[in-house]
């Protein structure tokens, strides 16, 4: 746990009692501090087992801070409350900041972007490792942060972070802050593109000189994301050190450029080239993002289920040769009905046949009529069927549905795992 003697002491405000929330109160306490905590849903209140102040109506003075969890919108009570008592609103990313001044030195990277964030976070630790340095990964990804264990003196600390973490993060001065890429997402809450792409320059804004910031083109071009005091690396300028075809964790041109951000990173953590050539190649993709999940029946079985909608697509659609691509789902639909996938026609050169599913199959066979051949196939094990009738020995299967999973399945990840399981038992029938 990470504890700080800055915590100790006074009073602090918990809301959400989820899992970050509870790592927040417990490190809290056990730094001797006092919480008072709040959850809007009785069953979390129930099993908190400290204090219980219904934060967004109390009295909040002399409180050192309110501590939110980032699902917590700028438009809820609490922060109107607490303006209104002069108390600060911040993220467990703030006191995990506050807390870094007493735990052995150790550098901190932070990682934001709308897409690629814990792909470039999960391979910038496993390089690290690979390296032999002491490394923790946080924020978005893995356990909550002030859950872990302090890291060595030389420790890398390496942390996912949304734009919404950001928000409510004042102080944290990251020796080296990537901005992946940014398209606009998340509007509805940062009200405009400007908002969003603000709350992304937070990460810069906080950097102190010497300091290196790691940034996609479009980010500070088109978007304007102020860079702060840092030197700057552009990623679409990074070296790699070998060839994408050898790594089979980061396929597609979307992994390309996190390779490059996270190479950059690794090269100014003091790597070298060939301990970070070996780490790209050992790399694991993160489950269903362009995850290999078998080879069976001479086909490899690539599990794509977070793409959920044709922009996520249509970099995987790019990754292979000779690809029978499973998609369909619930459809994001736009004003005229229409299931649009103008996105993902310039990749379609390397789809031998589509296999569609779900409420989309009829919507997306009208969408891809006249470019790849297409089967209505309505389900996972129909569409499987139908590929292992009819691939050739090398061709890639890949499930990347362009559409929502909750027509047939309770989320992304049951999908993901329902490809992975019919795969699995492909290989266990062990036809060659
Ligand atoms: P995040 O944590 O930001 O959601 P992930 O690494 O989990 O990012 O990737 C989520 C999805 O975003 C992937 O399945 C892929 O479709 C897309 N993606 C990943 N990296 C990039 C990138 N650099 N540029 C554009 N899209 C990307």
């Amino acid at each position: 746990m990470i504890t700080a003697p800055a915590f100790a002491g006074k009073g602090w405000g918990v809301l959400g009692l989820a899992r970050t929330g509870r790592a927040v109160a417990a490190a809290l306490v056990a730094a001797g501090g006092t919480v008072a905590a709040w959850d809007d849903g009785a069953a979390a209140r129930a099993a908190h087992e400290g204090a219980l102040v219904d934060l967004n109506t109390a009295d909040l003075t002399g409180f050192a801070g309110i501590i939110v969890s980032p699902g917590v919108p700028h438009s809820a009570p609490i922060f109107a409350q607490a303006a209104r008592h002069g108390v600060p609103v911040m993220g467990d990313t703030e006191l995990f900041a506050l807390a870094l001044p007493h735990l052995p030195p150790a550098r901190v990277v932070g990682i934001t972007g709308t897409n690629g964030k814990s792909t470039t976070t999960a391979l910038l630790h496993h390089l690290l490792v690979c390296a032999g340095v002491p490394a923790a990964m946080g924020g978005n990804i893995g356990l909550p942060i002030l859950a872990q264990e302090p890291l060595p003196a030389g420790g890398v600390w390496v942390l996912e972070l949304s734009s919404y973490q950001l928000e409510i993060t004042h102080s944290l001065a990251c020796d080296i802050a990537i901005l992946t890429n940014i398209t606009p997402d998340h509007l509805e809450r940062h009200g405009s593109m400007a908002g969003y792409a603000g709350a992304k320059a937070r990460l810069f804004a906080m950097q102190k000189p010497g300091a290196t910031a790691i940034v996609g083109r479009a980010a500070q071009g088109q978007y304007r994301v102020a860079a702060g005091p840092a030197a700057v690396t552009l990623i679409e300028d990074v070296s790699l050190p070998g060839a994408q075809a050898d790594w089979p964790g980061l396929q597609g041109p979307h992994n390309r450029e996190n390779a490059r951000a996270a190479v950059a990173a690794a090269r100014t953590l003091g790597l070298d080239d060939a301990v970070i050539a070996q780490g790209l190649a050992s790399y694991q993709a993160l489950a269903h993002r362009m995850e290999p999940v078998g080879e069976a029946r001479g086909l490899l079985w690539v599990n794509d289920s977070k793409a959920t909608n044709p922009d996520s697509t249509a970099p995987a659609l790019a990754a292979y040769r000779r690809i029978h691509w499973i998609a369909g789902g619930r459809p994001k639909l736009d004003g005229a009905g229409r299931a649009d996938l103008s996105a993902v026609r310039p990749n379609l050169g390397q789809v031998v046949h589509a296999w569609l599913i779900g409420e989309a199959a009829p919507l997306f066979a009208a969408e891809l009529a006249g470019t790849v051949p297409t089967t209505q196939a309505g389900t996972l094990d129909a569409a499987i069927a139908g590929i292992l009738a009819s691939a050739k020995a090398g061709d890639v299967v890949l499930f990347s549905p362009a559409a929502a999973s909750f027509d047939q399945y309770r989320d992304f990840e049951q999908r993901g795992a329902a490809f992975r399981t019919a795969v699995a038992a492909l290989s266990a029938t062990g036809e060659p």
